[in-house]
């Protein structure tokens, strides 16, 4: 089984949190979509004809597409990959662009899965963030997905930002979860460099959060969420009734995926490659067969590293026989022998072979990640 993501570099509006490669220039789109299908062409057998079990139309913004553009994005990578029936086909979104005509479309389209970026209902938030939709908005987004037929509807929140109170960050999720979504990915705020955030934070213009407020809100996070009925199957990620993002487990658990589109990231197992992040470049060098991608292949080290990083990440943990079956009993030693400060500790348990983070480990996960790695 294997994954696709196709990146959709354009937004309407830029947030200032958000580091991903996007451009407020759409006029290169119909440019961008003819170089897109001819990169999805040229790379139709880096999945080795495995059928593809997710198609994830994130971005930028997928949502400043069309119908008629998503239609056809769509039915060339169905044409061009094995993409099976029951395909998790997920199309990131921004509430300011579901309309109830539009969602429809989608709906029609085969997209059965929306990941909406709602990030706060409280509009003094959003302003700050520079979401270009208000609370009002937020509310609708859902509410229409809902009434189009959605069954499947994924939510973006952020939380541990200047400013947010518990009291608020709790009326967040309360609305959230009053509405029969299935999942939810709520990050707290990074500042990455580049970002206003960031440059505003080194000004000092901005105080980050106390981290005592920070665990308080993640905690808060896992302790509403559960009541909700949702489990925490990924550090940021909560779903219900095992409705996991198929897209991101992949991601997870080491299945293959191949990304279109400037900036896209692909792994066919052995060799991690990594598009232009450029459009004007992307296309220019796609039509032009010029090389728009750089790659490299894993040694046993980074794969090691890389297994660690996404596994102990997710509710499924490390297996030590997998580990040893995977990458051979050095590997697994070497495994078992550092994580007994964190088990001693409290920050992971181990059960039967398998190894996850504690609640008290989930929030300092960066750091015991960190402390796994072969440099
Ligand atoms: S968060 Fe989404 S909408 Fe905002 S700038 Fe980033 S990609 Fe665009």
């Amino acid at each position: 089984m294997a994954g696709i993501y196709i990146h959709i570099p354009f937004c309407h509006q830029k947030c200032n949190y958000c580091d991903f490669y996007k451009t407020l220039n759409t006029s290169r789109k119909a440019e961008f979509l003819a170089a897109l299908k001819k990169e999805a062409l040229e790379r139709v057998s880096y999945l080795n004809g495995a059928p593809v079990e997710s198609v994830y139309l994130g971005g930028g913004t997928p949502s400043v597409l069309n119908e008629e553009e998503i239609g056809s994005l769509l039915d060339f990578i169905r044409k061009c990959f094995t993409v099976l029936s029951h395909a998790e086909i997920t199309l990131e979104a921004n509430p300011d662009d579901l309309n109830p005509g539009y969602l429809r479309s989608l709906n029609d389209l085969g997209i059965n899965r929306l990941s909406i970026g709602i990030q706060s209902f409280n509009d003094f938030y959003l302003k700050k963030m520079n979401r270009r939709h208000n609370g009002q908005q937020a509310v609708a987004s859902i509410e229409n997905a809902l009434a189009a037929g959605f069954s499947n509807l994924s939510t973006d929140l952020i939380y541990g930002f200047p400013g947010l109170t518990l009291q608020q960050w709790e009326k967040t999720l309360k609305t959230m979860f009053s509405y029969p979504i299935t999942h939810l990915s709520a990050y707290h705020l990074t500042y990455h460099e580049g970002t206003p955030f960031y440059s505003w934070l080194r000004k000092g213009k901005i105080r980050e959060l106390d981290e005592n407020e920070s665990i308080a809100q993640y905690y808060l996070l896992l302790d509403e969420s559960s009541k909700a009925g949702f489990e925490a199957y990924e550090i940021s990620n909560f779903a219900r009734q095992q409705m996991y993002a198929l897209h991101n487990s992949a991601y997870w658990t080491g299945k293959p995926y191949l990304g279109l589109g400037p900036s896209a990231h692909s792994f066919n197992g052995i060799k991690r490659r990594w598009n232009i992040a450029s459009v004007t470049s992307y296309n220019r060098a796609v039509v032009n067969k010029m090389p728009y991608w750089e790659e490299e292949e894993l040694t046993d080290n980074e794969k090691y590293n890389e297994y660690i990083l996404t596994r102990l990440r997710t509710c499924w943990g490390v297996s030590t026989d997998n580990l040893e079956n995977r990458f051979g009993e050095k590997y697994s030693a070497m495994f078992k022998e550092q994580a007994i400060k964190y088990l001693t500790t409290g920050k992971i348990r181990e059960n039967s072979g398998v190894y996850t983070l504690t609640r008290q480990g989930l929030f300092i996960s960066d750091d015991i990640l960190a402390g796994f790695m072969i440099i």
